[in-house]
């Protein structure tokens, strides 16, 4: 039988790029659609890069149907929380807004799976730093708000139409290809592990903390990191699952173990032999103190078996990663 064209938001960029190489290496028929706002031409490494726009309607008809397009990944997306706090509007329009008109190619062209990026944001903060995914949603950023109204509009869709959805919801995505092709590329990068790494490369001259007063044993947020390699891999047995016939679901993305910032610098120097400049700065807008996930389902769900659960291990590829850039 022949392969059907797997349509991929956001290739260009950091998680979409990774989860397009894997898709390549295990020859699936790959279109990438990104306006590489945040992407990089370089970055994709297999299939057809198409430069537009998940909100320029026409465009993605003509792609959904010219291509036949059964399954859409779709990554593309902004994801910095505090800018969501300072300029909301951008957050509703490319992820909620552009999410929709997607959707609506989609459904119109007869698309069968979609699996949607979304992330650990959409809880808010948990009463017991844990998050399963049945756990109240209630984000406290609009950056977890643009991603939970698109996850609801999937779900609406999804019981109105033959369409089946998986939602991944990212914990701290950081790492970078073992093989050293690609990473993190994003100039002006706002995530942990990143920044640390630039900071030790000497692309910045300190480190900000933000927050030591949070209720955490070191006063510092802790989160769930997730190496890119584990996270691109769900992406690809999601896929099968949905193509062999699963319902629609909804899975964590997380190892179900958490760092404080201070452990991540710690590794960052380790790993590098660096001696940071790390100074403690007052509380970021938007962050809950901890986030971690509860990660049985996608286990058992997807058969997903992490294989670089370990933090040297995201702290070393990110940081060969900013050394080659
Ligand atoms: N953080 C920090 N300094 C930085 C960048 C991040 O202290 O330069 C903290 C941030 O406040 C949060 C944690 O690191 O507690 C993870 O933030 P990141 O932006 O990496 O991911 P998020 O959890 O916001 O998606």
């Amino acid at each position: 039988m022949r392969k059907k064209t797997i349509l991929v938001t956001g290739g260009a960029g950091y998680i979409g790029s990774h989860v397009v190489r894997q898709l390549g290496e295990a020859g699936h028929h790959i279109i990438v659609l990104d306006n590489l706002s945040t992407g990089f031409r370089e970055a994709v490494l297999h299939g057809e890069l198409m430069e537009g726009d998940t909100g320029d309607r026409p465009f993605i008809t003509q792609l959904l149907r010219e291509h036949d397009i059964e399954s859409v990944l779709h990554f593309a997306a902004h994801i910095v929380v505090p800018e969501s706090v300072s300029d909301p509007l951008k957050y509703y329009g490319n992820n909620t807004c552009n999410t929709r008109n997607l959707l609506a190619a989609c459904a119109a062209a007869g698309v069968k799976h979609f699996i949607f990026s979304s992330t650990a944001a959409v809880y808010g903060i948990p009463p017991n730093m844990e998050c399963a995914e049945d756990s109240p949603l209630a984000p406290i950023n609009p950056y977890g708000r643009s991603k939970l109204m698109s996850e609801w509009m999937l779900q609406d869709l999804a019981a109105a139409s033959h369409l089946r959805y998986g939602v991944l919801r990212y914990f701290n995505v950081a790492g970078a290809d073992p093989g050293g092709r690609i990473g993190q590329s994003t100039p002006k990068a706002t995530h942990l592990i990143k920044v640390a790494c630039e900071a030790v490369v000497g692309k910045r001259d300190h480190i900000d903390i933000f927050g030591t007063d949070y209720p955490t044993p070191d006063g510092t947020c802790i989160r769930d990191y997730i190496h890119i390699e584990d996270l691109a891999h769900a992406h690809i047995l999601a896929l099968d699952h949905l193509r062999g016939g699963a319902p629609s679901f909804t899975a964590n993305c997380g190892y179900g173990h958490g760092y404080s910032v201070r452990e991540v610098l710690d590794m960052v120097q380790q790993v590098s032999g660096a001696k940071l400049d790390i100074r403690d700065v007052p509380r970021r807008a938007g962050d809950p103190p901890a986030l971690i996930a509860r990660a049985e389902r996608i286990r058992v769900l997807l058969g997903w078996s992490p294989r670089h659960n370990d933090l040297r291990e995201i702290v070393t590829h990110a940081l060969a990663w900013e050394r080659r850039l």
